[in-house]
């Protein structure tokens, strides 16, 4: 299974991308994350891309898709993955699906967290994430148990150089006016929209209950279709 988690910055992707690849075992991609590896290692690709992501604003079509391409080349993805933060732009989600039919996939399935875009900065500037295992916490909603401190491998836990608020505003402006088209490009029976205005664990209840579906639907017809 292909799967596309859509959200504004700060609507809990990354957390239900954890959820989902540990129930689904598929890896998870994130593009920001790979990018913020890239900048870390100084790569040609981190070093073009660090200016752009500090100001909130979107690295390049180009850049992102030849990224891409080559991390779904990896072994691990032949059996389906989830992707979050791509595809961000019309440009991208033609590029994706193009992709996805050369390589025999089904078409992806979408999931959307839709969020009241109230208190959206406030918990974003809360938010903190371990360096070193990536778990993500709120220090309003979901703190560690130790002041500061990673509740798996105690590293001291990080802020995201772009969970600042005017660069949160600008990351919401460029999700508004770039991505919120890629919702409507795929608005159909693949489209799945979720109210992400409540806690982790009730929105991953509602994604398994869809995927659950969509997995059922997908064996009955692999069923079928070998029965002679
Ligand atoms: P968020 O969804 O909270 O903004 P991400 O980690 O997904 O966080 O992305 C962080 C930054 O990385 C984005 O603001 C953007 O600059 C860059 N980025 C991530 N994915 C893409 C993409 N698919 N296309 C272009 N830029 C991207």
């Amino acid at each position: 299974m292909v799967l596309l988690l859509f959200g504004p910055p700060g609507s809990g992707k990354g957390t239900q991308a954890r959820f989902i690849t540990s129930w689904l075992t598929i890896p998870a991609i994130s593009t920001g994350e790979m990018l913020r590896s890239e900048i870390a290692a100084q790569t040609k690709l981190g070093r073009l891309a660090e200016e752009v992501m500090a100001g909130g604003g979107l690295v390049s079509d180009e850049l992102v898709n030849q990224m891409l391409v080559q991390r779904l080349a990896q072994p691990d993805c032949a059996g389906g993955f989830l992707l979050d933060g791509y595809p961000r732009t019309v440009s991208q989600a033609e590029f994706l699906d193009s992709l996805l039919a050369r390589q025999g996939f089904p078409p992806a399935k979408v999931v959307h967290l839709a969020v009241q875009r109230d208190g959206l900065i406030a918990r974003m500037s809360a938010r903190r994430e371990c360096p070193v295992c990536g778990q993500i916490y709120n220090l309003i909603h979901q703190p560690p148990k130790q002041k500061g401190l990673c509740d798996r491998d105690s590293t001291v836990l990080i802020r995201r150089k772009d969970d600042h608020a005017s660069i949160i505003r600008q990351r919401l402006k460029a999700f508004d006016e770039i991505t919120n088209p890629v919702v409507d490009y795929y608005r159909g029976p693949q489209l799945h929209e979720i109210d992400g205005n409540r806690s982790s664990p009730e929105i991953f209840e509602d994604i398994k209950e869809l995927l659950q579906q969509a997995l059922a639907m997908v064996r009955s017809r692999t069923k079928r279709s070998a029965t002679p």
